[in-house]
Parts: structure tokens; C-alpha cells; sequence
């Protein structure tokens, strides 16, 4: 029996005796199969072939992801706060020196995750460091390999830590979330976004997208929505889930401004 992981999306599954026939994440219209048709791995496989890597992005944030690039590239965020550690999203590879380098810098209280682009190996991760898994409830539709770990939170918020909130936003997913960190940058609240509000490569602006790589986007509608949901929040950085993607200051005005261009060029 194996827990097989779809290579195009890095979703891992149940245990099973043959790998499953589809991989539901990309066959949904906010993915694609692979072009040389559904393909499978697993982590034994991977072993001999990658490991993760840890970059500390700001004091107390370490970005972690797999070398070579694997899936779509995802990145997790070890969060150190004094009320616990968070991983806000997750990757699909684990390993013993993963395990040993989290440990390291306090090891993980609990791991929350955007939406199912990053449920990945997310069960492995929990079990590893003895961490609960907190979901939005309306993406549970999308969970490959349920499990009594995972916690579904409903709602529009839900405090995690004291200053450490998950927010729902909506647009990409229905419970595609944000995580609020009232003391990051430096006091003046951060917020991480996975791809719910990506930043983009002229890094003042952000954008918002039902699919990214099929180039699908959002009505005004859920945009205004995504804006609504993280306007009582103090923040002036984000940092979305792809190395790199950081809007440094000022990252409300940059939500806000990113908004009202990206409705003026999906008007009639
Ligand atoms: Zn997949
Ligand atoms: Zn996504």
C-alpha cells in the first residue's frame, strides 16, 4: 500500500494498492492534467531526488520548499510567534532533516492552509510534528485524504494563536483563506496569501484569479469580496506562497489599488 502524490498538483492520497485512476484536483478547471497524462509518485521515491529548503524570509519567518521545484512550486511559511509556531501552507515532500530543521526553530503547534493547491502532504506534516490541521469547512470537498487531524473552521475568521487569524476570503476557492499575523512587519500586521491574493511580478500590485494557470479571472464581485474580508485587518506586508512574491509596505494600499485596476479592465 502506498500513499501515492499526483507530480502535477503534489496532492497525496490515501494509502492504496494501485495508484487512483484521476487526480480530482487536476482534473477541476483552476488546474490541468499533466500533458503526458495523469503521473504518480510517492515519498520513497522523491527521497533520493529532493530536499526542502529554508530560507528565513524576515526574523521568525522561514519560507520552506522542495529543491528541484516540484508540482507547481509551492512554498510553506514556518511562523515563530511566543504562543507557538504556525505553518501556514504546506508541500508535498518530508524528510527526516525537513523534520530535524523545524525542530530546530520550536517545531510546529499547528499548521493552517489556504486552499487545496496546498493540502499536499499536509497529513505527513501533521503526524510528523504531533499538529492539528485547521481548513476552511467549505473547501472540504477538495480533501484527497481526510483525516481525523483536520479541524474544519466555519465562518469568517477563526483566531488561531493570540494576533495569529485565518480569514476567508473567498474568490480562487470558497474557503480560500488568508492568514493575518497582527505582529508581523515589524508591529504593522502581515498577512499571508497563498494565491488568494497573489503578488505579482511588479511587486506594488497584487491580483486575484479563479485559475492562474488557465488564466481565468474573478468578477468584481468576489474581488470587492476578497477586499472586504481582509479590510478590518492591519497590514502593511504580504507574503504569498511562491518564492519571492513579498509586497514589502504599504500592502493595503496595494490590495486597494490592485482592486480598482483589475475591475476597470473586466468592465464592459
Ligand atoms: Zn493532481
Ligand atoms: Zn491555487
Amino acid at each position: 500500500m502506498q500513499n501515492y502524490i499526483c507530480i502535477t498538483c503534489g496532492t497525496q492520497y490515501p494509502a492504496s494498492e494501485h495508484a487512483p485512476a484521476q487526480c480530482p484536483i487536476c482534473m477541476d478547471d483552476r488546474q490541468y492534467v499533466n500533458r503526458n497524462g495523469q503521473q504518480w509518485t510517492t515519498m520513497a521515491e522523491m527521497r533520493p531526488k529532493y530536499r526542502n529548503l529554508f530560507e528565513e524570509v524576515d526574523p521568525g519567518i522561514t519560507a520552506i520548499r522542495t529543491n528541484p521545484g516540484f508540482a507547481i512550486g509551492q512554498q510553506a511559511h514556518l511562523i515563530e510567534t511566543a504562543n507557538g509556531n504556525v505553518l501556514w501552507d504546506c508541500i508535498s515532500y518530508l524528510d527526516d532533516e525537513t523534520v530535524a530543521e523545524v525542530r530546530r526553530r520550536g517545531g510546529i503547534t499547528m499548521i493552517a492552509i489556504s486552499h487545496p493547491h496546498f493540502y499536499s502532504a499536509m497529513i505527513e506534516w501533521s503526524r510528523a510534528f504531533d499538529a492539528p490541521i485547521y481548513l476552511h469547512a467549505d473547501n472540504q470537498p477538495w480533501v484527497m485524504r481526510p483525516d481525523a487531524v483536520v479541524q474544519y473552521w466555519e465562518g469568517e475568521a477563526h483566531e488561531l494563536l493570540p494576533g495569529m487569524t485565518i480569514v476567508r476570503c473567498g474568490g480562487h476557492f470558497p474557503g480560500s483563506s488568508a492568514l493575518h499575523w497582527a505582529g508581523g512587519a515589524g508591529g504593522k500586521g502581515a498577512l499571508f496569501t497563498g494565491d488568494t491574493i497573489m503578488v505579482v511580478s511588479d511587486r506594488r500590485y497584487v491580483s486575484f484569479m479563479y485559475s492562474f494557470p488557465n488564466y481565468i479571472p474573478l468578477n468584481a464581485r468576489a474581488v470587492r469580496g476578497i477586499v472586504a474580508a481582509v479590510e478590518p485587518y492591519a497590514f502593511d506586508r504580504i507574503y504569498s506562497s511562491w518564492s519571492g512574491n513579498i509586497v514589502a509596505a504599504d500592502a493595503k494600499a496595494a490590495v486597494h489599488r490592485s482592486a480598482e485596476r483589475y475591475i476597470t479592465h473586466i468592465k464592459d
